[in-house]
């Protein structure tokens, strides 16, 4: 067989400082984002696929990399994420190169996608984002304290999708939900509105791209002229001419099956934590994300319509993409790519199908005509795995190399650092209590400072590190709890830009601040609260759970009143980890006053 492709361009290559190197894949089973081919060489040269065939010739400084064994793949596509935080570097250790976001704040989309146009972030996935979406007042997307402009007439849409253009969207996302798939309710928008929603896209040149939970909604907004459905439902086994009203119309759809699991109250990603071609990659954020699943709905919904309904559109030809709505309960952004793969095959897509609808597919539904394929000068978007995904769909775990326009990721580093937290983790745990723990007192303010009997002060914390703008101070004031002299008193602002927002205050049982100590012969928290009245938050950090923290909630009234609450309640900590615990207010926005005295460990 002769070369399948090769460029007309001069083949010197001539390596400047600074260039991104130029290599050779040799004798790998490419997948092409189409088809497979047995054996061939894939150069990549300027950040680009210079060309594919047998035996290229290449000049003498081109590093040969042999892949015999192995299959080449596009870099993968995850077609429905929320992308924020470390998403983006995370989704690349997996082999996503590319995110395809539904929603996440401006804050985060505007920097990131102005730093990749610069050619930056080599070593995270690119972003592609709705930005925000379009909601009811109330309606979902509004619960997370991100910002939502909503609407709720058709005379808005045109306004409404104009302002998101602005402000850097590269598609429409609209919700049409109003929960009574989940057995309860809340406001969504009118199907006039959606339609105009989706007329107003289609006039600026965008794809309408729609999340629903319920069959007769998807039906609906196939009607109303969406170009594609973030979801599958999960309500009802799909009606015998779905799959022929969704090809009718030319919609493609992201069933995202591990996110529906999750939903079913299955954790979808469990599977992957015991992966050991996956779990020294993952984070205890994201291990203890992927074995969470949501509470189960006391409706019939099941995973397993989607399933069928997949089925049902290979028969009708109707474009399916890969998706995972990561980072939600079950998912992480990344893996969860690889558990979709697997699920799609298990609804009937064959591994090649399922491939494509991870590459070419998404590259198709979305206009990105620079990815998506191996082919001369598309980008250098590439994933090397061991073993042959296109037979069985598990092998694309098995990652030898990612590489992001011609430049591979640090998969070694990544892996050694999460590897040094978890030593980390194991040794607190067999560290022994802080000492003057023994007695269970953390403060009871008496001194007339905000100090602690063991491990650090108190200390401010607000969501500032983590780019919020929320506010708010603590002061040791007159009249404690029991009689005493004195209190902690905790007041400020909750600016609700972060769907996390928090400020309060914060103690480390450890000399160091989020130094892990064993606090494991103790069995709960103890305080007393007063305030204005408001639900305030109790956080615990622990090294086992990672940066998201878990939590309870209390109430401070106008008088004071004591809460306990046992540690097993904070994610199932036996304590033996704890680095951190807080006073909040939040994720409300909103100013916030309360006081606490007598902090205990019981
Ligand atoms: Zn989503």
């Amino acid at each position: 067989m002769g070369l399948y492709l090769l460029l007309s361009a001069p083949v010197i290559f001539l390596a400047k400082a600074g260039d991104r190197p130029s290599f050779v894949i040799r004798n790998a089973r490419v997948f092409d984002g189409h088809k497979v081919l047995d054996q061939a060489d894939v150069w990549v040269a300027d950040a680009k696929i210079k060309a594919i065939g047998k035996s290229l010739k290449v000049p003498s400084d081109v590093k040969v990399i042999d892949a015999t064994g192995d299959t080449l793949l596009p870099g993968l596509i995850d077609a429905h994420t929320h992308a924020w935080g470390d998403a983006l570097k995370e989704a690349e250790i997996f082999g996503v190169t590319t995110e395809l976001d539904m929603f996440t704040s401006l804050t985060f989309m505007q920097p990131t996608k102005k730093e990749q146009a610069e050619g930056k972030d080599l070593d995270q996935a690119d972003l592609f984002s709705a930005g925000s979406l379009a909601t009811a007042p109330g309606g979902h997307g509004t619960e997370y304290g991100v910002p939502v402009p909503t609407l709720t007439s058709p005379a808005e849409a045109q306004a409404w999708v104009d302002a998101r253009i602005a402000e850097g969207s590269d598609y429409i996302k609209i919700i049409v939900d109003d929960a009574t798939a989940y057995g309860s309710h809340r406001p969504t928008l009118s199907m006039e509105t959606v339609k105009a929603l989706i007329d107003a896209a289609h006039k600026r040149g965008k794809l309408a791209v729609v999340h629903i939970s319920r069959q007769q909604d998807a039906r609906d907004v196939i009607n109303a002229g969406a170009d594609g459905l973030a979801h599958l439902f999960s309500d009802t086994a799909p009606s015998p001419d779905f799959a022929s009203l969704a090809a009718a119309h030319h919609v493609f759809i992201v069933p995202t099956l591990t996110v529906l699991e999750g939903v079913d109250g299955l954790a979808s990603g469990a599977s992957l934590t015991t992966d050991p071609r996956l779990a020294p990659y993952l984070t205890a954020d994201d291990i203890s994300n992927l074995k969470r699943s949501f509470p189960k709905s006391p409706t019939a919904l099941s995973e397993k319509y989607a399933e069928q309904t997949v089925a049902q559109l290979k028969g009708a030809h109707v474009p399916v993409l890969a998706g995972t709505d990561s980072p939600n309960p079950g998912t992480s952004h990344g893996v969860s790519i690889h558990r979709e793969l697997e699920l799609l095959v298990r609804s009937g897509l064959t591994p090649q199908e399922a491939l494509a609808a991870a590459t070419s597919v998404p590259a198709t539904a979305f206009h990105l005509a620079d990815r998506g394929v191996i082919a001369p000068g598309k980008r250098a978007d590439l994933v090397l795995v061991k073993g042959n995904p296109t037979q069985d769909i598990l092998a694309t775990r098995d990652i030898v190399s990612v590489w992001k326009l011609g430049a591979e990721d640090d998969r070694a580093t990544y892996r050694a650092a999460i590897e040094k937290t978890k030593a980390q983790a194991t040794a607190a745990t067999q560290a022994s209590a802080p000492s003057g723990s023994d007695m269970g007192l953390i403060s009871d303010f008496e001194d007339g400072t905000p100090q602690a009997k063991f491990g650090t002060g108190w200390m401010l914390s607000t969501d500032s590190i983590a780019g919020g703008k929320s506010t708010g101070e603590m002061k040791v004031v007159d009249g404690g709890a029991n009689g005493g002299k004195h209190a902690l008193e905790i007041s400020g602002q909750i600016d609700g830009s972060l769907p996390y927002a928090w400020a309060g205050v914060m103690f480390s049982p450890g000399s160091q601040p989020f130094a892990a100590m064993n606090l494991s012969l103790k069995k709960s928290i103890s305080f007393f609260a007063k305030g204005d009245g408001q639900t305030y938050r109790v956080l615990v950090f622990t090294t086992s759970g990672g940066r998201i923290p878990a939590q309870q909630t209390f109430t401070a009234g106008s008088a004071w009143k004591k809460t306990t609450i046992p540690l097993s309640a904070f994610n199932d900590t036996d304590g033996h980890d704890i680095t951190a615990i807080l006073f909040v207010g939040g994720p409300a926005p909103g100013k916030f006053d309360f006081q606490i005295d007598d902090v205990s460990l019981e």
